[in-house]
């Protein structure tokens, strides 16, 4: 059987319609017989209240506790998904980045992944859950919650997909996927049907946030397969 990991960024968890619009779509998976595991991005807008509380307060606010802060947003859009999938039907449950857990070196608000303890994970899976995993953050050899940088939900994704040998990571964004240029700013850009993990890395070091470049990276180096697509074609059909 098949596992996939599906991870959805900030504006596809932004309000809870589009919450339970996500869960309708992992459901679908499910009930095609996938496994799937969830890598979910704080609700749009979040992460940036959150960094503006800390620095109404300080100038030069202590990194480790920046973190405390932003983490919480993807704690709070994991949670709420978990509940839309249950309310359908679908066994769900969701994990923190410590829960799981995710290791991290101990750079506060820029942590890499150096390693992801997977046994809880497929212990959830072998249940018949679906495991919903907080993007962006993980825990350092301390004990102390870090974060990835910003978009680092997408390396959380990539990272897991390695780590669970997944068939595909398919990152789900306000975009149909990977244009020429920023639709929308550049009018004319057209959708690129196939890309390099090179192009990729080129694409994002020249500030396409699309994807974040330690992703690419990452998916490079263990060979994962990425699908970007949009989350809303389910919802109003126009991509
Ligand atoms: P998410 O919250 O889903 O992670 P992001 O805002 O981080 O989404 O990334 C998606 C955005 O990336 C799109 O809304 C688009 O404006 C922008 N973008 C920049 N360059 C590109 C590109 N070449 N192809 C597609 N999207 C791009
Ligand atoms: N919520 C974080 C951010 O806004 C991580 C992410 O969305 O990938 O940067
Ligand atoms: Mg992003």
């Amino acid at each position: 059987m098949s596992l996939v990991v599906k991870k959805f960024g900030g504006t596809s968890v932004g309000s809870v319609e589009r919450i339970k619009n996500v869960a309708k779509r992992v459901k679908e998976a499910v009930d095609k017989g996938e496994k799937v595991v969830v890598v979910s991005s704080a609700m749009s807008g979040e992460t940036d209240r959150l960094l503006s509380l800390a620095y109404e307060i300080s100038n030069r606010p202590d990194p480790r506790e920046v973190d405390q802060v932003v983490s919480t947003g993807e704690q709070v859009a994991i949670g709420l998904l978990s509940i839309a999938l249950q309310e359908i039907g679908v066994p769900a449950v969701s994990f923190t980045g410590w829960q799981v857990p995710i290791e991290t070196d101990s750079v506060h608000t820029k942590a890499r992944i150096t390693h992801i303890k997977k046994e809880r994970i497929l212990e959830e899976i072998e249940k018949g859950k679906v495991v919903i995993v907080a993007g962006f953050q993980g825990i350092n050899p301390k004990g102390d919650i870090t974060t990835l940088g910003r978009g680092g939900s997408d390396t959380t994704a990539v990272a897991l997909a390695a780590a669970l040998n997944a068939n595909v990571c398919e990152i789900y964004t306000d975009v149909p996927g990977v244009f020429t240029a920023d639709p929308r700013i550049v009018e004319d850009a057209r959708k690129i049907p196939v890309i390099s993990y090179e192009e990729m890395m080129e694409m994002a070091s020249l500030g396409s946030k699309v994807m974040q470049i330690r992703s690419v990276e990452f998916a490079a180096k263990y060979g994962v397969k990425i699908h970007v697509r949009s989350s809303f074609s389910y919802e109003d059909g126009t991509w």
